[in-house]
């Protein structure tokens, strides 16, 4: 049997579902799904991804039976609507659209109202009786195609659109403002010019063949999957190259044909705050593209969503329509046990479905959801763990203006104008007009604002770049409000009173202007935009957990959060710590959830105050006795951090790390400053110099460092854990608990462990003597060079606890260096020889291994080995996934990274289970 490349949908033969998503992509399988739901959705088609594969293996051809199966599948199409693909008298048209197997919203290409040509354009306007229609649906089908299929598109930054130049020359000569008041003699004139400017560009005949047009199209279609733009957004979000897209070819039905038709975009929740409402915006009388490329702006669909008295909302303008619309908003969100984005189109009062997806939403937006889908009773609490992206938590820590500074910057008159709240959070950054000057600017180390009259797909890299993105057209379902929102951007949309001006690279709003250049502020919370600075100040759960400054019950956010991490604790089975050195951060990561230190970093503590004159006297000693007095002096500096520490940690394990990086480290590296330094330290230059010679080192992160340094130097060592023995007896005496664990990094060696757990012991005794108290301890080390996870039995002898190093072990395993990598890890990551930066995620099957085989061999030796990461990685998910999938007891992350690595360890867990 042939395969089967092509699957029908709408009328009573639906082929597919929403489970067929891989073979259908996303758009193809939820029309079917739709359909067999019995909502109203066009008849059409879908070929298959599998056709999109084949047509990249051989040269961009198609496979032979796929002519027939189209022609079959149009004809049911033609039955169903009663009409004839290229029929003068009466006209089938059809839309055909690009649909992956996971969304890649405008990403890839589009063209409407295909079958018209000169002829069926006359068919078309005698059938509807509107001439006006007919021909606006042909020139806006001319210039699609001109655009999409023939590759008409403006070029270079500044450009305009040239269907749109035309368009406008053609406005101006006839004296009219908007695209509505041209007559039908206006858009003939305007397909005839379409053609001209095709055939003086190109150099080729527009086809009228509306089979050419057909296959033009698919091909189209196909070929953005390899887009610039498409590309860029598959990197940006991990969708692999091969997945392809599936083409629908759907029959059209039109919103454009008078006063009660309209199309529109709506969510099955509100996608910013999450609220269970009907959420959304239309346009009377025009076509899909209208709403999302954000030309006008549209209308709010539900009464309560107006802002502006003067708007109609669907809810009164149509209240039949609504309400099926409202029907079918719940039989999805309901069926689909999720919110979903739906487009629609109103033909003379019938309301047609065109699309349904999961909706992109806020992370504010994705808790509220997910938190009140289980008290719906529609989500599991388990469910709604795995709704939130772990990622996304980040941003409901984002600061929002400090208020004060806010009022100050409105009553000196810094409010400039209002735009919709499309991405919420706060951000301030320097103007700057277009996509690439924003990423430019931005790896300058410059903080943008990318100011856009209204975005495209091409932009996505400026946008990723920009602190913020300010458009002047388009609504909250335009393009720059969907993917800012899913970028977690800051984004303020419809701006109208904005005036842009690309040429002059300035915007004016109520006779002000704003130069590139010039920092703006806007709150993508409420909508506003501001001139000038405006400081920020911590999110609503910040305030709640960490400054205290907000109560819970005053804050929905937070009660969510709350509830959203109780779940997430319920499933976890790996611990989460955090990295911390200092007291107050400590208190901010329990205030988050950590439940410990997995590493204090002791040399973060010698740049406070003056404290790096001692340490700096200390290197320059002569001999074991200059050193130790130096020690000395440093001694109850330390001892007091590790109080501070141990009285917040209130016997949660505090693991402190020894001393690691190199000594130069701590030394000037340039002459000026050391002769600086010498003066101030009334040492010699020379003498200081000398030193800094000796102590120069090649590649320093592979030298004297780690536990090679308290080898050659045991005073250090004993320094540090004296402080930390006598700070924990103290503490231990004043009624609160302590738990210490000492930690030696850069072991790959069992007798360095040795070496150094005897130094810790020795002093261990002495102290507990002096102080009459005996502290539980335990001496454990870093895996961090491959040598250590190779003997990870042998060190398992002495260590009592191993916490993965994984920053050094990247280094260590890769043979690059964390400090220089940067210089060509752009170039690694865009000829694709790595997928990620290792540095920001586990390589699961090089470092990943090693750490297998540490944890392994180190419970090979001692059964109950404690083993944690303190790595970057400990907090990324994916990370933290591989964390618990190869038996960590423990993740310890940086205080704000806390609550995003207790939802990754539960939705690890929760999808373990599943799978078993
Ligand atoms: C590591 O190497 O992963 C680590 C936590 O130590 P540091 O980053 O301080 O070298
Ligand atoms: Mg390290």
């Amino acid at each position: 049997m042939a395969q089967k490349y092509v699957y029908f949908f709408g009328g009573d033969k639906t082929e597919g579902n929403a489970k067929m998503k891989m073979l259908l992509g996303g758009k193809g399988a939820n029309l079917a799904e739709m359909a067999n739901l019995g909502i109203p959705v066009p008849p059409g088609f879908t070929i298959t991804t599998e056709v999109c594969k084949y047509f990249y293996e051989h040269g961009e051809t198609y496979p032979p039976e796929l002519k027939e199966q189209v022609n079959d599948a149009l004809k049911r199409v033609e039955e169903i609507m009663g009409k004839k693909f290229g029929d003068p008298s009466n006209p089938l048209l059809v839309s055909v659209r690009s649909g992956a197997p996971i969304s890649m919203p405008g990403m890839m290409d589009t063209v409407l109202n295909l079958g018209l040509n000169d002829e069926t354009v006359r068919g078309l306007a005698e059938k509807t009786g509107d001439e006006r229609f007919a021909y606006d649906c042909y020139r806006r089908f001319v210039a699609m195609y001109g655009d999409v299929v023939l590759g008409l598109k403006p070029v270079g930054k500044d450009d305009v659109d040239p269907f749109e130049q035309v368009l406008e020359e053609l406005k101006h000569r006839k004296g009219i403002t908007y695209d509505n008041e041209l007559d039908p003699e206006s858009l003939k004139e305007l397909v005839t010019l379409y053609k001209k400017l095709i055939k003086d560009r190109l150099g080729i005949d527009f086809p009228d063949d509306p089979e050419e047009q057909l296959w033009g199209a698919i091909g189209a279609v196909f070929k953005s999957w390899n887009n610039p733009r498409a590309i860029a957004y598959r990197e940006l979000n991990d969708i692999p190259d091969d997945m392809g897209t599936a083409v629908n070819v759907q029959a059209m039905v039109f919103g454009n044909m008078g006063p009660d038709s309209a199309t529109g975009v709506a969510f099955t929740r509100n996608p910013a705050t999450g609220e269970n409402v009907l959420y959304g915006e239309y346009l009377i009388n025009a076509q899909g593209e209208d709403v999302v490329a954000g030309i006008r702006t549209p209308q709010p669909i539900n009464k309560a969503q107006k802002t502006d008295p003067d708007s109609v909302s669907l809810e009164e303008a149509m209240p039949e329509v609504y309400e099926e619309l409202e029907r079918i908003r719940k039989l999805l969100d309901r069926h689909y046990r999720d919110m979903q984005d739906v487009e629609f189109t109103i033909e003379r009062g019938k309301l047609w479905m065109l699309q349904t997806r999961s909706g992109k939403r806020t992370a504010f937006a994705a808790l509220r959801i997910a938190v009140e889908m289980v008290e719906e009773g529609i989500l599991t609490e388990e469910e709604a763990v795995m709704r939130v992206e772990p990622q996304q938590l980040t941003q409901l820590l984002r600061p929002t203006f400090d208020l004060k500074s806010k009022e100050k910057a409105l009553a000196d008159g810094a409010f400039l104008a209002k735009g919709l709240n499309a991405g919420p959070g706060a951000a301030t950054g320097r103007v700057v007009f277009n996509a690439p000057d924003a990423e430019e600017w931005a790896s300058r180390g410059e903080q943008v604002i990318l100011v856009r009259m209204e975005t495209s797909p091409e932009d996505i890299r400026g946008m990723h770049a920009a602190q913020g993105i300010l458009t002047s057209r388009g609504g909250m379902t335009s393009h720059a409000a969907l993917v800012a929102r899913q970028m977690g951007k800051v984004c303020v949309v419809g701006c109208g009173a904005l005036e842009i001006d690309y040429k002059k690279r300035q915007f004016t709003v109520n006779g002000r202007i704003v130069r590139e250049g010039d920092w703006i502020s806007l709150d993508g919370t409420t909508g506003e935009v501001f001139e000038g600075k405006i400081p920020t100040q911590p999110s609503e759960i910040v305030r709640v957990v960490v400054d205290k400054s907000l109560k819970p019950e005053e804050s929905i956010v937070y009660r969510n959060y709350a509830k959203l991490m109780e779940w997430a604790d319920r499933y976890r089975r790996l611990g989460v710590r955090t990295n911390a050195d200092k007291p107050d951060q400590a208190s901010v990561a329990i205030a988050f959830g950590a439940e410990g230190i997995g590493l204090c970093r002791t040399e973060h503590m010698f740049f406070e105050g003056r404290r790096i004159d001692t340490v700096r006297e200390m290197i320059l000693a002569d001999d074991q006795e200059g050193r130790e007095k130096a020690l000395a002096k440093l001694l109850p500096m330390q001892k007091e951090d590790f109080k501070g520490i141990f009285r917040v940690m209130k016997g949660l394990p505090v693991t402190i790390r020894t001393l690691d990086p190199p000594l130069h480290e701590f030394l000037p590296a340039d002459e000026k400053t050391a002769a600086e330094l010498a003066s101030s330290m009334g040492v010699p230059f020379e003498k200081l110099w000398a030193k800094i010679e000796a102590l120069h080192e090649a590649n320093p992160m592979l030298g004297h460092r780690g536990c090679r340094l308290g080898i050659v130097y045991p005073e250090i060592t004993a320094m540090q854990v004296r402080a930390i023995f006598e700070a924990a007896c103290e503490v231990q005496k004043e009624g609160i608990p302590v738990k210490p664990e000492i930690m030696i990094p850069l072991v790959g060696h069992v007798k360095e462990l040795e070496n150094q757990k005897k130094v810790i012991d020795e002093v261990a005794c002495q102290v507990f003597q002096e102080q009459g108290v005996h502290v539980v301890y335990s001496v454990g080390t870093m895996i961090e060079v491959p040598r250590g996870a190779i003997t990870a039995d042998e060190i398992a002898k002495e260590a009592e606890f191993f916490s993965f190093g994984t920053n050094d072990l990247t280094q260590t395993v890769y043979g690059i260096s964390r400090d220089d990598a940067g210089k060509f890890l752009h170039h690694y990551l865009e000829k694709e020889i790595w997928e990620y930066d290792p540095f920001e995620r586990i390589d699961r099957d090089g470092v990943g291994q090693l750490m297998k085989i540490g944890v392994e061999k180190g419970r090979s030796t001692r059964a109950d080995l404690k083993i944690g990461i303190c790595g970057e990685h400990g907090g990324e998910p994916t990370s933290v996934e591989f964390c618990h999938q190869i038996g960590l007891d423990y993740v310890s992350c940086s205080p704000y990274r806390v609550p995003v690595a207790r939802l990754a360890a539960a939705q690890a867990a929760i999808k373990e289970r599943l799978k078993a």
